[in-house]
């Protein structure tokens, strides 16, 4: 047999520690604001909504943050994930480039968000929470909460647009089926929820509306906590055991470090997940590795959005992000890629796109379309809508080096199956999905409408 496809470690290869890339930022980046204040808030301040130990995570300048022995145990269920060499899409590409991906679809839930949702339950079951509530939009991030209070005893409620409720009814049952309580929202278990339906009984529901239901059940109930999958620092933390063990796996495959790294981008975690190791690499011995988050022409916040304080949610409750923003008001147009409809981007990715040490390039749906059925007919994992903007920006790589002849390192976050993503496929084959970019009026519309603190003015408050 030729070179090994598929490159595996043991369990006792789990990372023991989740890697805090803060510590090593040229430039950290800078605090949340309170929106009412715009003063700086203080962990305290997120106390009714999060347990203590996340709180701690979020602020820690500590490079490495010891991961608990009884989240280890559950991460060996299925990890470490393996990596594959892709060896017939290059034969495919015909590219002199070593293509190389991890896959994080391997996990309970289908992607790599169990990852941050199995630590975060944890912290909550040690600081005595009996339910924690968050909001979904087509499924993946409450499936992944449904899978990890179930492993701590845990009651999940969780609050999912109405639209995608009746929609798209298996991620829905799989959550069920882990024993969370799953609410299409608005829904009358809130005030916020309530008034909404009096207004507009038929309304869709949005993930902002979904989000204030879960935080109100969160903030006015003792023994309920909110949770969040992404955006924010210690999300993005939790999952860099992914780009760890890739170096691990690299190493014992023989292969160089990569020249680039790719994942897509919606809030920021995969992305970080895979990169951060590496770019640990390039902040403390001097490497070049290329990271490149692939978003989404519908929503292309690092492309094309500001560097501004923004709100996280549609809505406007949350604390105040420094953060790449189409405004968050912003509404993506409808394309498949669900979990890349975002209109900001967390606070350390942002901070690291404006030093220049990360990339990003916008990929349109067609030609991430395109790309996942070229990857699933070579690989056969069929990838999951997010994903494919990634494998589209490895393929423009691959050919590029093809162009230049070059054997260029490829290294990618394949970051979950798109096995309940059927219909997303079955509108790209019966020719339904359209291009799909977004006009520079469009981009000027939306980030003219953001009224909050410039990053500029919050440096020099902080200074002064
Ligand atoms: C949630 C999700 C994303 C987007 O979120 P990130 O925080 O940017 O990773 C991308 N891909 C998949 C499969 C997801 O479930």
């Amino acid at each position: 047999m030729s070179e090994s496809r598929k490159i595996t470690l043991n369990e006792s290869e789990i990372p023991t520690h989740w890697y805090n890339i803060v510590a090593d930022m040229p430039n950290k980046p800078l605090p949340p604001l309170n929106p009412g204040t715009q003063e700086p808030i203080g962990p305290e301040a997120l106390a009714p909504l999060f347990p203590m130990e996340l709180i701690m995570q979020e602020v820690s300048q500590d490079q490495m943050v010891e991961i608990p022995d009884e989240v280890r145990d559950i991460y060996a269920m299925w990890r470490p994930t393996p990596m594959f060499r892709a060896r017939n899409l290059e034969k495919m590409l015909d590219t002199p480039a070593k293509i190389y991906y991890k896959y994080e679809g391997v996990s309970p839930s289908g992607s790599h968000k169990p990852n941050t949702a199995v630590p975060q339950a944890y912290y909550n079951m040690k600081e005595g929470v009996k339910r924690i509530t968050t909001e979904t939009g087509a499924g993946q991030w409450g499936s992944a909460l449904s899978f990890a209070c179930s492993m701590f005893d845990i009651d999940c409620e969780v609050y999912m647009v109405r639209i995608s409720y009746d929609q798209k009814p298996y991620r829905k049952m799989m959550m069920q089926t882990w024993g969370a309580e799953v609410f299409p929202s608005p829904s009358e278990k809130t005030q916020a929820g309530t008034q909404i339906l009096a207004q507009d009984p038929d309304t869709p529901g949005s993930l902002g509306i979904a989000i204030s239901e879960a935080v109100e059940i969160a903030a006015t109930n003792d023994d309920a906590k909110y949770s969040l999958g992404s955006v924010l620092n210690h999300v993005l933390m939790h999952q860099t055991i992914i780009g760890q063990e890739a170096i691990k796996q690299l190493e014992k495959a023989g292969a160089d470090l990569p020249d680039y790294v790719f994942a897509p981008f919606g809030g920021g975690s995969n992305f970080a997940g895979i990169s951060f190791p590496f770019l640990k690499l390039n902040l403390t011995e001097g490497k070049n590795i290329q990271c490149i988050a692939s978003e989404p022409t519908s929503a292309p916040k690092l492309t094309r959005g500001v560097f501004r304080y923004d709100f996280g949610d549609t809505v406007g409750m949350t604390p105040l992000i420094p953060m790449y923003t189409l405004g968050h008001t912003f509404v993506p147009a409808k394309i498949h890629a669900g979990g890349l409809r975002y209109h900001g981007a967390g606070a350390i990715v942002s901070q690291l796109l404006a030093d220049g040490l990360i990339g990003a390039e916008a990929i349109d749906q067609l030609e991430s379309f395109e790309a996942g059925v070229k990857f699933a007919k070579a690989e056969g994992i069929v990838p999951a809508p997010e994903a494919n903007h990634a494998v589209a920006s490895v393929i423009r790589a691959a050919e590029q080096a093809k162009i230049e002849g070059t054997s260029k390192t490829i290294l990618f976050n394949l970051c979950g199956h798109g096995n309940f993503d059927m219909l997303a496929y079955q509108d790209y084959f019966a020719g339904n999905l359209k291009r799909h970019e977004m006009s520079q009026e469009e981009v000027d519309s939306a980030v003219s409408k953001i009224d909050t603190p410039t990053v500029e003015s919050v440096k020099e408050m902080l200074m002064g």
